[in-house]
């Protein structure tokens, strides 16, 4: 297993070094988009990200919440599993072989991610 994936601060800097290519004011949708990542408003829970095999895209698809900040943050987490590599084959990798314990992990990350990509 990639150590790394598992590391909060690698989740932290990446979203730094993403954010070379920030634009002000930063929307994270825009942000998203411009990777040509799909960003649709949906009815799902919150957010979820799907990989289109026959593209080579991911498309999140999410749910416009009351709270701006939280609307952004769902998505950002999103991003966060996209770039943190928690991706494989078009599924999210349960790091730490399926346990929960590793679910829980890149949920982490991808909060961590989240969270410093909306507060740079
Ligand atoms: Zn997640």
């Amino acid at each position: 297993m990639n150590t790394k994936l598992m590391d909060i601060s690698f989740a932290r800097k990446k979203a730094k070094d993403i954010l070379c290519f920030q634009q002000t004011p930063f929307d994270v949708i825009s942000f998203a988009k411009s990777f040509g990542f799909l960003v649709v408003l949906a009815d799902v829970d919150t957010a979820v990200t799907i990989f289109n095999e026959r593209t080579g895209k991911y498309a999140i698809l999410y749910k416009e919440l009351q709270d701006k900040y939280q609307t952004n943050q769902i998505i950002a987490h999103e991003l966060g599993h996209i770039f943190l590599g928690h991706f494989k084959n078009g599924n999210l990798v349960k790091l730490g072989v399926c346990n929960e314990k590793g679910y829980d992990k890149i949920e982490e990350m991808a909060d961590a991610f989240a969270e410093a990509l909306l507060n740079a």
